[in-house]
């Protein structure tokens, strides 16, 4: 079923409220030619826009909504080099060398950013690479956390990964909730809205056409190649890159992506401005935290205001319960927020896949896709641009676990909601009985 885009809000977000403003790209009228029609402005699109470019082919830009509307725009900015699935987990079923060759992507990503924002000088997007910390909450998850940072350095080599007591968690958080952890330096924290907007800006500037308020609306073959049209217009193109990830069913032109994917909203909330003596106590590092907890939850300090996210609703809309939920979690590990009210909440979907990885290549002669990010994709969403690049040109680069070719349509579609339901439900369960 198809939703009606224009009826979707924007982000009610702290990054709405504090980005630099957007840039106004035209409506698509009238034909157009390209080498290669873009579907969708987030991150996938536009680096994949850029990269295409830099090749000298002439990509065009296509996006329903306004670019970043999507997750690119109202995500957490964490900067983590890493997929749901762990190194060990694809040690242990693909072996080792598909284990280096993602731990390799993995890094790759996280470097693509800093590239993309010092190529465009995206300084207004904050990018900072102070680390991040797995904080547990109980001795299991710190025995399995402790066992998987072993496990990285002596397998992988990954040097940089330390274990931290309970005590220098608390000096880390300010707060004291935590038996231990472990700190990643190498990820980092980002504005993602205005990561996103340097990026349509850059593009722009190097003559790229983005079109906004611009859904595909079908996506034909003709005999030379592949038509975009939207409502007021036509993209005719050489090959189409669908980079509409967890929104892929706005309309029925790229629905059918939908299908190998799991939507699950995702939701934060964050404070007003602390006053400066209780902001100068809580998180000093500005690194990023998440928690050990199987329904994940995971904290940030940006300009003195807490960002707090983890789960949201369930279905089509936020929740005032999932948000609720929310602060209270944050007010059970910082007390002292308790009486500070909150200035945003807002909410968006993530694109979960059957084998916990993104999945990127060509699914026909003349479509090229990317996407189930499975959460962790600002990094990742940023490199997927690179290889579709390449995919475009006629290379095969080497993507590992990526490849399309493993990308499964979800048994049972429909049910996935309650499935994933019951799963949390499952995860909640677990979670506070201490396992
Ligand atoms: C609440 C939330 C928090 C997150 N936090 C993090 C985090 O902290 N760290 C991390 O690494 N990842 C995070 N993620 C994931 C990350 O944001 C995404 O993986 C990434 O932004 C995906 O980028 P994208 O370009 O593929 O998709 P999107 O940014 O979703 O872009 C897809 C675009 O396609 C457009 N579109 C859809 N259909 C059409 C059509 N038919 N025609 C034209 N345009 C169309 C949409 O309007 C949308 O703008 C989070 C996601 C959410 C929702």
């Amino acid at each position: 079923m198809t939703r009606d885009w224009t009826a979707l809000p924007s982000a009610n977000s702290l990054w709405e409220a504090t980005a630099e403003p957007a840039r106004a790209f035209p409506v698509l009228s009238g034909e157009h030619q390209a080498d290669v029609v873009i579907i969708g402005a987030g991150y996938t699109g536009l680096s994949a826009a850029h990269h295409i470019a830099r090749s000298g082919l002439a990509p065009v830009v296509l996006e329903a909504n306004s670019p970043g509307w999507g997750a690119s725009g109202r995500n957490g900015g964490v900067i983590t080099a890493k997929f749901r699935l762990s190194f060990r987990e694809i040690d242990a079923v693909h072996g080792r060398a598909m284990a280096r060759r993602m731990y390799e992507i993995a890094h790759e990503s996280t470097d693509m950013v800093e590239e993309l924002v010092s190529e465009f000088g995206i300084t207004s997007a904050n990018l900072t690479r102070t680390g991040q910390v797995k904080a547990a909450h109980n001795e299991t998850t710190l025995k399995a956390a402790v066992d998987e940072a072993d496990w990285m350095t002596r397998e992988m080599g990954s040097a940089e990964v330390r274990i931290l007591s309970k005590g220098a968690v608390r000096d880390e958080t300010g707060s004291d909730v935590f038996v231990g952890g472990v700190l990643n330096p190498g990820s980092g924290g980002i504005h993602p809205l205005n990561y996103l907007r340097g990026l349509a800006d850059g593009v722009a500037r190097r003559g790229v056409p983005i079109f906004q308020q611009s859904p595909v609306i079908k996506l034909r073959r003709d005999k030379d190649g592949i038509v975009a049209e939207t409502p007021q217009g036509a993209v005719r193109a050489k090959q189409a890159i669908i980079a509409t990830n967890s929104y892929s069913d706005l309309t029925d032109a790229t629905a059918h992506m939908q299908r190998t994917l799991i939507p699950f909203r995702s939701a934060l909330i964050a404070t007003e401005k602390l006053p400066r003596n209780l902001a100068g106590m809580l998180m000093p590092t500005g690194r990023t935290y998440t928690e050990t907890k199987r329904m994940m939850r995971w904290f940030r300090m940006v300009d003195d205001h807490v960002i707090f996210g983890g789960r949201g609703a369930f279905g089509k809309q936020d929740s005032q319960a999932a948000f609720d939920a929310l602060r209270k979690a944050m007010v059970g590990i910082f007390p002292d927020l308790a009486d500070v009210p909150l200035a945003y909440k807002w909410s968006g979907l993530v694109a979960m896949t059957l084998d916990s990885v993104p999945h990127i290549g060509r699914i026909d002669d003349r479509t090229l896709v990317s996407m189930g990010y499975n959460g962790a994709g600002v990094a990742m969403s940023s490199l997927m641009g690179r290889y579709l690049a390449a995919f475009v040109r006629g290379e095969a680069p080497d993507v590992g676990l990526l490849d399309v070719s493993r990308m499964k349509a979800i048994p049972f579609y429909p049910l996935r909601e309650p499935a994933v339901r019951m799963v949390a439900g499952w995860y909640q369960f677990l979670d506070a009985i201490g396992q």
